[in-house]
């Protein structure tokens, strides 16, 4: 019998009528850990940047994409394909919620079901004009990412995580499935990094000291960004609203994409 590789073999071709020119995995250790939150002010950073940004939300068992943009309307198609929906300021994003007649409905699909439909959102959407294209991949680094991984041609990858995990275990593993794959990994963000007391500007460890400098340098990951512990960006999920996010953390990795 033939033996599994981990190599990519890219076998999902993206649609005809589709031109990405990059694409960015955003993946973490496990769920909660503010992956869809990192993936949604990337691609708001970079469309303010002037790119056409994307979000492919992968995270087909916990889809928070669509509510942090305010997304009421559903996904079309035509005859050609299926088309993305765009956000106010001109994102275009594709989730299963977009699909889905009850967005509350869990969606309870085993693993092959869901990469397959992760498959989809790149060989049936009609992904017109992307500068920078990002995954919301399922967390982990389990059977479901890493066929996600390879059959997308993902051109790297950043890495979430925060302060409580047990981060260097978890990038560790991160760090291992993108280099069995030959992808880059881009740059690491640490959510919940710390809390800014918006009364006296100091800044507290809520969930301990930050590791993330040791991190980047022990895996060689180029850069590194902190999101603060931010209630106004809770709230901004919740109501939709995340366009509208006020900080400029994420700048230096939006540097990096840009290079
Ligand atoms: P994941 O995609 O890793 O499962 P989410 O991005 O959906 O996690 O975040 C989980 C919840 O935590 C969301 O309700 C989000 O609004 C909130 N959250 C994440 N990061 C922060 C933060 N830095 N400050 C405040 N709330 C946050």
């Amino acid at each position: 019998t033939e033996r599994k590789t981990t190599k990519p073999d890219f076998s999902v071709q993206p649609h005809e009528l589709s031109c990405i020119k990059k694409v960015i995995g955003i993946v973490s250790g496990k769920g909660g850990v503010g992956k869809s939150l990192a993936t949604s002010l990337l691609a708001v950073t970079m469309n303010r940047r002037g790119y056409n940004s994307a979000i492919l939300d992968a995270d087909i068992t916990g889809p928070s994409i669509p509510k942090a943009f305010g997304i009421k309307e559903k996904a079309m198609g035509n005859e050609l394909g299926l088309l993305p929906v765009k956000t106010k300021t001109g994102i275009d994003i594709m989730s299963i919620n977009l699909l889905l007649n009850n967005e509350t409905d869990p969606v309870v699909w085993r693993g092959p079901i869901i990469a397959g439909t992760v498959k989809q959102f790149w060989s049936d959407v009609i992904w017109n004009d992307v500068d920078y294209m990002f995954v919301d991949m399922p967390p982990g680094t389990g059977d479901v990412p890493l066929t996600v991984f390879q059959s997308l041609a993902v051109d790297g990858i950043i890495i979430v995580t925060s302060p409580q995990e047990l981060v260097s275990m978890i990038v560790s593993k991160a760090v291992k499935m993108a280099e069995m794959m030959n992808i880059p990994i881009l740059g690491i963000v640490e959510n919940m990094s710390y809390f800014k007391c918006p009364d006296c500007d100091k800044e507290y460890p809520i969930f301990g000291e930050s590791h993330i400098e040791e991190l980047a340098k022990e895996h060689k990951i180029p850069v590194f960004a902190k999101l603060p512990i931010d209630p106004k960006l809770a709230a901004a999920c919740d109501k939709g609203m995340i366009e509208l996010f006020d900080g400029n953390w994420l700048d230096p990795i939006a540097d990096k994409l840009e290079k």
